[in-house]
Order: structure tokens, then sequence, then C-alpha cells
């Protein structure tokens, strides 16, 4: 069916509003009368919503794509899991899918994948799920994408799930974007925001765009599973309930699926003498008013005595400061501690989308208007070299260190 516009020039009066509303120029009068250049129009709708005269009607075509959408049931989420251990994120993810699922009346389900994890399954179904799909397969004793991907693409063909969430982790964004174009599903990432909507039951995914300046709604209102990738800590966990029951179903897959061109050799943590800023209640970040990569020592110092993280801003990481896995904001970690310090950052919005959600925020910085202190709890306009010391020395002090 071919997409289509028209005036109808019954009704049309030839304001102009049409003209002025088409942000792509293919509107132009015409002896009282607008034309619409079909090779310029877009089928964006702006004319349709200007027209205060329902002179222009459009209709926009469903592509044909195939797909029986009834056959597309229930919401899932991936369960990633590191070592056996069912990672914060999927619980996280299960608090959300659940409202989904309740919403379209389907079932919530976590896919586990991995090997000898079996009893990871009791977990998922305490924090909500009604069936949990297991493989558990030697070569999926850690994460690689290739096999990893295949099952999860099988998977999805063999279910058919309606909503598939995974979290924006680096394993879940390297994982779901291979599984999104093999299926030839839409994949909305980094959402921070998923609901239902209520006449059409698809699923509505918001997200920063435009470097955090608006909030996106994104639809796949033509393909199925719709997929989304959340960013850890931005939704709440589901609570633990002690007892609760669900389905198990452990599935097959083919050896030929398993096979990867990448083998995992070893894995060397990253050495933290701080805690993970992902997980850590307080967090002593600094930027680019730190100076040099040996200032951030007069952080850390602070971080071991108030049992914090070192955070830094992505000035602080560009200059090689401090390594990417600290950087907070909208192009690295999104936290969400009890308190976080800021010390010699400015404030800038990509920076404030990963830690706006703090409970207290403390500012330190020379700059009496800076933007941090517009959304700070606490503001101390000083040198971060005086401040942060003193800090240091007085909680030493009150907590007998
Ligand atoms: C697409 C995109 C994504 C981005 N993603 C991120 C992101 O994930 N995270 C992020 O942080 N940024 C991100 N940025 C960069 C962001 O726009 C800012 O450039 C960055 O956050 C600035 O870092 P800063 O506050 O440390 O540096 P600046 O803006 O230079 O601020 C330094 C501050 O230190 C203060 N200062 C200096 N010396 C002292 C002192 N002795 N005592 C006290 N205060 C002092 C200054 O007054 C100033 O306010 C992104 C940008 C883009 C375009």
């Amino acid at each position: 069916m071919a997409d289509a516009i028209k005036v109808l020039e019954e009704t049309c009066v030839g304001c102009g509003l049409c003209v002025k509303a088409c942000p792509f120029g293919a509107i132009e009068m015409d002896n009282r009368l607008a034309r619409i250049d079909l090779a310029k129009c877009t089928l964006c709708g702006a004319c349709v919503d200007a027209c205060k005269f329902d002179a222009i009607e459009m209709r926009k075509a469903q592509p044909e794509t195939g797909i029986d959408f009834a056959a597309y049931k229930d919401v899932w989420v991936f369960a990633e899991q590191v070592d056996g251990q069912v990672q914060s994120i999927a619980f996280e993810l299960l608090g959300e899918g659940r409202k989904l699922a309740d919403d379209l009346g389907m079932r919530l389900c976590a896919v586990l994948l991995g090997s000898n994890i079996e009893t990871a399954t009791n977990e998922l179904i305490e924090r909500g799920a009604d069936l949990v799909y297991v493989v558990d397969r030697p070569e999926l004793e850690h994460f690689v994408d290739e096999p990893y991907a295949a099952v999860l693409i099988e998977m999805v063909q063999r279910h058919k799930p309606n909503i598939f969430l995974c979290g924006a982790s680096t394993i879940g964004r390297s994982l779901v974007s291979r599984v999104a174009v093999s299926v030839n599903a839409g994949l909305t990432a980094d959402c921070t925001g998923l609901t239902i909507d209520p006449e059409t039951k698809n699923l509505l995914q918001t997200r920063p765009a435009f470097g955090g300046n608006i909030m996106a709604t994104i639809v796949s209102p033509n393909h199925r599973p719709q997929m989304a990738t959340v960013r850890h800590k931005v939704m709440k966990e589901a609570d633990p309930q002690p007892g609760r029951t669900g389905e198990k179903l452990i599935e097959e897959v083919a050896a030929e699926i398993l096979k990867s061109r990448t083998k995992r050799l070893s894995f060397v943590p990253e050495e933290e003498s701080t805690v993970n800023i992902a997980e850590a209640n307080i967090i002593v970040s600094g930027g680019r008013g730190m100076q040099k990569p040996e200032n951030f020592e007069m952080l850390r110092e602070l971080a071991e005595v108030i049992g914090g993280g070192v955070g830094a801003s992505r000035a602080a990481v560009d200059a090689d400061w401090i390594p990417y896995s600290h950087q907070v904001g909208q192009t690295g970690k999104t936290v969400c501690p009890k308190i976080y310090i800021a010390c010699g950052i400015s404030g800038q919005i990509q920076h404030l989308a990963g830690m706006s959600s703090a409970d207290i925020i403390v500012a330190i910085n020379r700059d009496p208007d800076a933007p941090i202190f517009k959304m700070a709890t606490y503001g101390i306009v000083g040198d971060l070299f005086k401040i942060v010391p003193m800090l240091t020395q007085h909680f030493k002090k009150m907590l007998g260190k």
C-alpha cells in the first residue's frame, strides 16, 4: 500500500499555515490552494497538525512486514551473570519488566545463559520472573559475543517475545545489538523510562536525546520484539519475595551455534583501591579542576576514609588522569549514590545526566557561578586543594581513623 497525502481542494482556504509549518519546504501556494511536492514530503504530519480546516488528509501506510504480531507474547529480560552471579541490572529490569508485563497481561520471563547456573533461577523467580529460560552449557560459562548472541537469536525465534529488555552494560550493549540486527527488530539504547501505550499496546521507550537536552519517546510499531537497553541504576530493583514460585525451562541448543571465532584467554580485573562507583553509596568525583593525575590521590584518600568510590568528569578522563571506568555522565556511568561530592566539576548537562539522582550532592568549586551549584544540595565555594584535605582530616577524626 502506498503512503499518501493530499489537499482537499473544497476545504482548503489558502491560509498558508501549512506552508509555514512544513519543515521540508514541500508545500507552496498555487492560486490560494496548497500544493504538496511529494518528492520533498516526508509524511511527517506537521502540516496536518497545523491546518485549522482539516484540509489535508494523510494516510500513512503500515509497512507490510508479514509479521504475525499476535504470535509475539511475554516480556523478556536478559539475566546478565558474571561468574554465576546474577548482576543487579537484571533485578532492575525485572522490576520494570513486571510493570510492563502486568499492563499487557503477559508473563515476565528471564533468559539466563551460563554454565552450572541453574541455581540462579530461584533468585530470578523470587525477584518477579514467572518463567526462566535457562541455557546451561560449558561454552557459555563466560560471556563471549558470538555464542551468546547466537543463542539469544535462537531463543527469540523459538519463543517470540513481545518485548526484550537488556542492561546497557558493556556486555548488554555488545550483545543485544547483534540480536536486534539478526531478528530485524529496532533497538532503543539507554532508556530511562518504559511504559505501555494504553491504546496501541506498543512499548513507549523514553531516552535522553540531543545531549540530554530533550527526552525522546521512541516506538517500534512495525517490528517484534520491541527491544531496549536500560542503564544501570536508573530503575529500581525488584525486591526479593522469598518463596515466590515460577517455572523453569531448560533449553537445548545445537553445538554448532556455540562456536566462536574468539576465545577468552584470561580476565584481568581493573585494580581498584576504592569502591566500584556503579555500586557505591558515596562517590568523590574530580573534574578538570584537579589539574593533573597525581591530584586524584587526594580524592582517593577522602574516598577511602568515608568508604566511597572515585568518579570523574569526562574532561578528567579525556586528559588521561583517570581510567574511563570512573567516568560519570552521559557517555560514562549513571550512578545513584547517597552522597556525590563533585570537586572541580563545572556541572555540564552531560555530567549531570549521570549523577543527578544522587540523594545529596556536595559541590566544591571556586567559581560561585558554576552550574553545578544549581543542582547541589550543599555548595562550597573555594579552592578544592584546601577544602578536600580539610574534609579528609575532619572525617578521619570523626570516624576515629
Ligand atoms: C556527546 C557528549 C557526551 C559527553 N559525555 C560526558 C560524560 O559522560 N561525562 C562528563 O563529565 N562530561 C561529558 N561530556 C563533556 C561535558 O560537556 C563537559 O565538557 C565536561 O563534563 C566538563 O568537565 P569538567 O566539569 O571537569 O570541566 P570544566 O567544565 O572545565 O570545569 C572545571 C571546573 O573546575 C573548577 N575549578 C578549577 N580549579 C579549581 C580549584 N582549584 N578549586 C575548585 N574548583 C576549581 C572550575 O571553576 C570549573 O567549574 C560530554 C560531552 C558531549 C558533547
